[in-house]
């Protein structure tokens, strides 16, 4: 594995890199589901922040209104000048959700600023807050519609789409599965699991890509960010 593979963008989370033979591939969607707590954001954080230390720009869709403090926690010193590399934008509803992921999709491709990494945290909080609702059907309709123009933003761009999806628990196979219906899982062309272990533990299990195997990495939660071990 080399950091600067040019069809890479590393995470700086080492066991996570080396699973994904060098980072997240940059013509294509990620997606990184799992339960509450397993370090979805705080892995898209992760990256976020390398990719604005590097000096080009994050387009970070966040739905759940807390990436500021945890951007404030793990960016240190550098803060202010990290910050001035991201716009950040807080959906409030799956209307505005749509919203957002057009107008990030259309700044990428604009070309105006260089952009590094856009990040959809969550892709389906919205979305799952409507699967009980009438409305089930235009949820999954607008989701497939704001992955489908992340998918082809990616790829005409060669920019990175990571995307985070939650859960639902499959009780009679005893397994958590990702929310969103298979358009969404079939799309993502790197899918990663992660999962909870003791304490500060977290495992990130590769579940889907184009050309590495199925996997599993361990790496640890810190106060500053993630640590997956030495390189
Ligand atoms: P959700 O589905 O609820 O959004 P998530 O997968 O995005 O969850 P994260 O928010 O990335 O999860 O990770 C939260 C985990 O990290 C929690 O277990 C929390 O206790 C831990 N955590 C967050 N900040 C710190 C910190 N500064 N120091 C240690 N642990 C932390
Ligand atoms: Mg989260």
């Amino acid at each position: 594995m080399t950091d600067g593979d040019a069809d890479r963008l590393p995470t700086g989370v080492r066991s996570i890199d080396r699973l994904l033979g060098g980072g997240l591939e940059t013509d294509s969607v990620t997606e990184l589901y799992g339960e509450g707590g397993s370090g979805k954001t705080l892995l898209c954080l992760e990256v976020a922040l390398r990719v604005a230390r590097e000096g080009r720009w994050v387009l970070y869709v966040d739905t759940e209104g807390v990436s500021a403090d945890r951007l404030r926690a793990m960016a240190g010193d550098d803060l202010d000048r990290l910050l001035k590399r991201f716009l950040i934008s807080t959906p409030k509803d799956l209307v505005e959700q749509s919203r957002a992921v057009a107008t990030a999709c259309a700044l990428t491709r604009d070309g105006k600023r260089p952009v590094g990494l856009l990040v959809i945290d969550s892709a389906t909080f919205y979305y799952r807050l409507s699967l009980s609702g009438d409305d089930e059907d235009d949820a999954r309709e607008a989701l497939a519609i704001e992955v489908a123009d992340l998918v082809a933003t990616s790829l005409a761009m060669g920019v990175p789409a990571l995307l985070t999806n939650q859960v639902w628990r499959n009780v009679s196979a005893g397994t958590l599965e990702p929310l969103g219906g298979s358009f969404l899982n079939h799309t993502a062309k790197t899918i990663v699991r992660l999962d909870r272990l003791s304490g500060a533990r977290r495992r990130a299990v590769l579940v889907k890509h184009r050309s590495r195997p199925e996997g599993a990495a361990e790496f640890r939660i810190t106060p500053t960010g993630l640590d997956g071990g030495p390189g």
